[in-house]
């Protein structure tokens, strides 16, 4: 994916209204019903979907033409995500969610031509689903040069051995990329870890259980998997990028993700502040008197749009300086986002909860589904406190050396 906006603004204005309507009028009436279905259950409905996106234009936005993608850059992709993010589906019905739009991303930069038409290209075309196994139960995920899975050499094949967890749609991915330590002696901790494409199933591969997750242990897409690896061997063929280079390919991957992420929880936050502002304009706390007249409910409301506004204009500056110097010059910015965006889409949704009363608890509106389903932004994608600790450190290095000179 180009960073740089190359796309009319009156062609994006065109697809954000055309994504717009669909999500509005063709994903809305369905999610409260998807939200309860199982995965089996729900597949059959989103595929239909699926083909209504792909003849819509809105396939796959990140992808190049020739993978059948829109072909958006990364401005404009962000912008096209806060619309999906409206609804709970609407990335995966337009084949841009996480884990496979990373794993997409990362397979287009750095895969071979071999690995492009195994993998990148069914994925492209939503046949397949793939997850991303890199973090551990039993090391800390926010330092996972820690880590304990092996893949080692023997002749031209790799053999994986380790333990993972949290691996996000495990159930029923067609591979895995799995992070694993090829090169325990190299110097430098960030350059012992390799990247490998694992096909599933795969002998020696177990699912041990869909991990619940706030009350759900979802499948399919849905699913956060505990696995392991005992003596899975693939071929060297399946290294994805250079050997050792594991780490810088999951930076690599990380920066848009969190511009994606970002944007798709303004999305979420837009839908809630929608539905709170619905709800206590209607709802009649006593006769002629709207819950929206009481004070504290309208400073819920001002306050959401105040940092509602204020994480988009981050979220963008973040992507046009990606877009211009390159992901390492964004760092600082990354880090900000994802902090503040993770936090205001929590306190929205906070907000817009409390303002339904019991109403919000049920899951007869989509806000208690994703404040189930978006706690967890405050942690996966760096912790809050990690991204703090890096513009902490930044921020103190001047005055710390200007002390050490003292
Ligand atoms: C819903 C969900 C989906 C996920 N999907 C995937 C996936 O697809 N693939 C994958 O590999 N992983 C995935 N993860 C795992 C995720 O990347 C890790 O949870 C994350 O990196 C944090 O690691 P940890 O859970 O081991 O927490 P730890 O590293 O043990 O940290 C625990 C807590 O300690 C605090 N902390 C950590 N470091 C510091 C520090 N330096 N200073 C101060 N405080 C600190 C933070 O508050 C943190 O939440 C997912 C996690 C969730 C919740």
């Amino acid at each position: 994916m180009s960073h740089v906006s190359l796309i009319d603004a009156g062609e994006l204005e065109l697809l954000l209204t055309t994504a717009r309507t669909f999500v509005r009028t063709e994903l809305v009436p369905h999610e409260i019903a998807l939200q309860a279905a199982t995965w089996q259950e729900a597949e059959p409905v989103l595929a239909a979907l699926r083909e209504r996106a792909k003849a819509l234009g809105l396939w796959a936005p990140f992808l190049p033409e020739t993978l059948g993608g829109a072909g958006l850059p990364l401005d404009a992709y962000a912008r096209l995500s806060e619309v999906l993010g409206w609804t709970p589906f609407g990335h995966y019905v337009c084949n841009c969610q996480a884990p496979d739009a990373g794993n997409m991303e990362l397979l287009l930069q750095f895969g071979t031509n071999d690995q492009k038409s195994r993998f990148l290209a069914p994925l492209a075309r939503g046949e397949i689903r793939s997850c991303f196994a890199m973090t551990e139960p039993e090391h800390a995920g926010s330092n996972p040069v820690v880590m304990s899975t092996r893949a080692v050499r023997d002749g031209s094949e790799f053999v994986i051995s380790g333990h993972k967890w949290f691996t996000s749609s495990a159930d029923g991915a067609a591979f895995a990329v799995v992070m694993a330590v090829t090169d325990p002696d190299a110097g430098a901790a960030h350059q012992r870890a390799s990247q490998l494409i694992v096909p599933l199933p795969a002998d020696g591969y177990t699912l041990v259980r869909n991990l619940p997750v706030m009350g759900e242990a979802g499948g399919g897409w849905a699913s956060h998997a505990e696995v392991r690896f005992e003596n899975v061997r693939v071929p060297e063929a399946n290294l994805l990028g250079p050997q050792g280079a594991g780490f810088a390919l999951a930076q690599e991957r990380l920066g848009p993700g969190r511009i994606h992420h970002c944007m798709r929880w303004i999305g979420i936050c837009e839908r809630a502040f929608d539905l709170m502002c619905r709800h206590v304009a209607a709802r009649e706390i006593a006769p002629g008197e709207s819950l929206a007249s009481k004070q504290a409910v309208q400073f819920w409301i001002a306050e959401s749009r105040i940092e509602i506004h204020a994480s988009r204009l981050m979220v963008m500056d973040a992507a046009a300086r990606m877009a211009r110097e390159g992901q390492e010059a964004a760092r600082e910015e990354i880090a900000y986002i994802k902090v503040f965006v993770a936090n205001t889409l929590q306190r929205v949704l906070d907000r817009a909860i409390q303002a339904h009363g019991a109403l919000g608890m049920t899951d007869d509106t989509p806000l208690a589904w994703w404040y189930r389903h978006e706690r967890a932004a405050r942690i996966y994608d760096g912790a809050d406190e990690v991204h703090k600790t890096v513009i902490a450190r930044r921020a103190l290095k001047p005055y710390l050396s200007a002390r050490g000179r003292r």
